[in-house]
């Protein structure tokens, strides 16, 4: 079921009674889901991710535009009666219920015309149990359930309605690391698995990149760019989408154009064409430098990070926006932890120039 976001705006009124300010929680977001993706909604706190997400369950009702799954005008329709999925953080099982009346239940709340046997529910309950791997836990209470296992109900009750979207918001914060890393992939397989069109909210980014087929990346309520993880990671529209993808983050540092050259402070790390001399901002992703003693960029070496496989080198220079620059260089490389200065080349796809004012990108021919 493919799912258009058709100008959808969202508007609160104010919370402070003094105010008159209203804030735009989301602002005319476009989008068509395909069908049977995995979309992952992503953006710091605050910039309308959930927001979204109850619009498009029917919680609550758009300002303004239009939602559709596949040709149906779903925006008047009541939460019940759009065929969705929900899975919140915090699980929201009722206590006193055992895992299969919490999965059974909305089954048993289905109208009249709608209303199963009990066996075709008892059916699907376990399938959609087995498919999150708990129909050995029916019997227990959620209290006697890891957090994993709490949220595994949550989405097999999600799933159990077989609903025509799923959404899920943020429904892996409240796990432990290794348990977040684990449930994701699940949640990866199911969706595989059923093929239901899927929205998952996340504030992670490597969170959303690691599962989703698209990224939307969000920002004050205005979607900023759309795409495959890979693609928004390697062609960020702007500043922001490039800080916020990427650990360690992306390096930012005061540069300018001068007659067809890219300078960082003093340093021409790269030929450009086609853009006129302006001041800019340079975005380096900690995988772009090469060590090399005649590089162009000279950073003031601090210290070393061994991680193994990589090696984290972290310096500074004049031009830094941020008070440190970490590259990661292949341990393969020999690095002389006594040396003060430290000179990189950088790779022409992992760098990018912005725009000063309005950071957004500019498109810059490397030569
Ligand atoms: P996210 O899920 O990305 O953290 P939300 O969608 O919850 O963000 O919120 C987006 C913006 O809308 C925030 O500024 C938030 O304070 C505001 N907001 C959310 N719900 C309400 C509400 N019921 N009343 C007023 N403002 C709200
Ligand atoms: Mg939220």
């Amino acid at each position: 079921m493919k799912v258009v976001l058709q100008n959808l705006t969202k508007i609160f009124p104010s919370r402070n009674k003094k105010s008159s300010e209203e804030v735009v929680a989301v602002n005319n977001f476009n989008y068509e889901i395909p069908d049977g993706k995995l979309i992952g909604l992503l953006g710091p706190s605050g910039c309308g991710k959930s927001t979204t997400l109850y619009m498009i369950s029917g919680l609550q009702k758009p300002s303004s535009g239009k939602i559709f799954f596949g040709d149906d005008d779903v925006t008047e329709l009541s939460t019940e009666n759009r065929g969705v999925g929900l899975v919140f953080q915090n699980y929201a099982l009722y206590p006193h219920m055992t895992v299969k009346q919490n999965i059974l239940f909305p089954l048993q709340n289905l109208k009249k015309e709608d209303r199963l046997s009990k066996d075709e529910m008892l059916k699907r309950a376990y399938n959609a149990a087995k498919l999150v791997q708990i129909d050995n836990l029916m019997d227990r209470k959620p209290s006697e359930l890891s957090g994993g296992q709490q949220q595994r109900v949550a989405i097999a009750r999600a799933l159990v309605k077989m609903p025509r979207v799923l959404l899920l918001d943020e429904p892996l914060s409240n796990l432990d690391a290794r348990l977040r890393l684990q449930t994701r992939e699940e949640i990866r397989r199911i969706q595989r698995e059923t093929q239901i069109t899927t929205v998952f909210v996340t504030h992670d980014q490597e969170e959303a990149m690691s599962i989703s087929d698209y990224i939307v990346v969000m920002k004050l309520g205005v979607v900023q760019q759309i795409g495959e993880p890979q693609e928004v990671y390697d062609n960020p529209c702007n500043l922001f989408v490039a800080k916020f993808l990427g650990t360690p983050p992306i390096n930012v540092f005061n540069g300018s154009i001068k007659g067809g050259k890219l300078f960082i402070g003093e340093d021409a790390v790269m030929d450009v064409a086609g853009v006129a001399d302006q001041n800019v901002i340079v975005g380096i992703r900690p995988e772009g430098f090469i060590l090399d003693e005649n590089g162009p960029l000279h950073c003031n070496l601090r210290n070393l990070e061994v991680m193994g496989r990589d090696v984290s080198i972290v310096s500074d220079n004049a031009a830094s926006v941020n008070p440190i620059i970490r590259s990661i260089i292949n341990a393969d490389n020999k690095i002389d932890p006594s040396k003060k200065c430290v000179r990189f080349s950088i790779k022409p796809h992992k760098i990018f120039v912005f725009n000063q004012e309005t950071e957004e990108r500019i498109q810059v021919e490397v030569k």
